[in-house]
């Protein structure tokens, strides 16, 4: 099979009959022998038996019901799994993204030997509540991550690689970073295609302000993982050593200070009212505390089953 679409869809009724028109109009015109997943992240709409009536029209048509609404991350996963296209194109079900563009991407894939294409909405079609931030997080994103020739990181829009897809975790609200996922697993060579990008057509979208929040907490923790995630002590241990060392400065300047002005006749104060007993008490207790998070953390990545996982192109025995 040459091409798996998936399509993630939270109440997106309206729209499906003419999405899935559609992407049969550009399969058939190509050739490409094709499958659609349409996985139904819990819709409360009729999304479901809008997608059953397309499949008694259609064998390649095929569908995941969710029981409840688990997020886009999670029904990306799900069609991942079952996806058995050569190239597998992602794609959100609102019609804001063209499948007009799956052939460019297929070559990309198979003839450009891209693992993975990222679309750029280079001109977008919402409200600037949301191209803003936007901007901002996909810079912080590109400096995070390491990749600097993405515009997009969060277009619905992405063609992949089989193997890609079959070799990364999505989960939570992981699909923000997909890009990042992907290098991580070692699939580095990472392209980008400007995208046509339309308006809403129907409904309207399923995620609010939060998802700046949400989406800085994510990059935060990727990047905690890429670079400790099995080492959780290298981390912990500097920022615990440092906070020891100021510590201990401290307490020696306290100690030295007394006794020097006890033995010179000078007179003194008591160490509590130095600032700088404060500076060594607080220093010295979080400096533990950052050792203490470190052990844990070792001890847990001990007993992680990825621990030694890793990505293996190929072997000569
Ligand atoms: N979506 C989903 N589960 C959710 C939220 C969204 O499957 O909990 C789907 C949604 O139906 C759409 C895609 O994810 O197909 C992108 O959502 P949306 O268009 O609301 O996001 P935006 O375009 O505003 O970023
Ligand atoms: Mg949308």
């Amino acid at each position: 099979m040459d091409i798996s679409v998936i399509v993630p869809l939270y109440n997106e009724a309206e729209s499906l009959p003419e999405l899935a028109a559609w992407i049969e109009r550009v399969m058939t015109a190509n050739k490409f022998s094709y499958e659609i997943w349409f996985v139904n992240d819990g819709s409360t709409d009729n999304s479901w038996q809008v997608i059953e009536s397309l499949r008694e029209k259609n064998p390649c048509i095929k569908g995941v019901k969710f029981r409840r609404n688990y997020g886009k991350s999670p029904a990306l996963y799900v069609g991942f799994e079952r996806a058995e296209g050569d190239v597998v194109i992602t794609m959100d079900a609102d019609l804001q993204d063209s499948p007009d563009e799956i052939p460019e991407l297929y070559r990309m894939i198979t003839v450009e030997g891209y693992d993975l294409v990222s679309g750029w909405k280079k001109k977008r079609y919402d409200p600037l509540s949301k191209t803003i931030p936007t901007k901002l997080f996909n810079a912080t994103a590109r400096k995070v991550s390491g990749i600097k020739n993405l515009h997009d990181f969060n277009c619905g829009l992405k063609a992949y690689k089989r193997e890609v897809v079959k070799n990364i975790e999505v989960y939570g609200d992981m699909h923000r970073y997909i890009p990042y996922l992907a290098k991580n697993a070692g699939y580095g060579k990472i392209g980008e295609k400007a995208v046509h990008h339309q308006a809403r057509k129907y409904g309207k979208t399923k995620f609010g302000l939060d998802r700046f929040v949400n989406g800085y907490l994510d990059l935060i923790t990727l990047w905690f993982f890429s670079r400790f995630g099995v080492k959780p002590m290298h981390f912990f241990g500097l920022l615990g050593s440092l906070m020891f060392v100021l510590g201990f400065i401290a307490v020696v300047f306290v100690g030295a200070n007394k006794l020097y002005c006890l033995y010179s006749g000078l007179p003194y104060r008591l160490v509590t009212d130095s600032p700088y007993f404060y500076l060594a008490l607080t220093a010295m207790i979080l400096g533990t505390q950052l050792f203490l998070a470190g052990f844990l953390g070792e001890l847990i990545s001990r007993n992680a089953s990825e621990r030694n996982s890793y990505q293996i192109e190929t072997e000569i025995k």
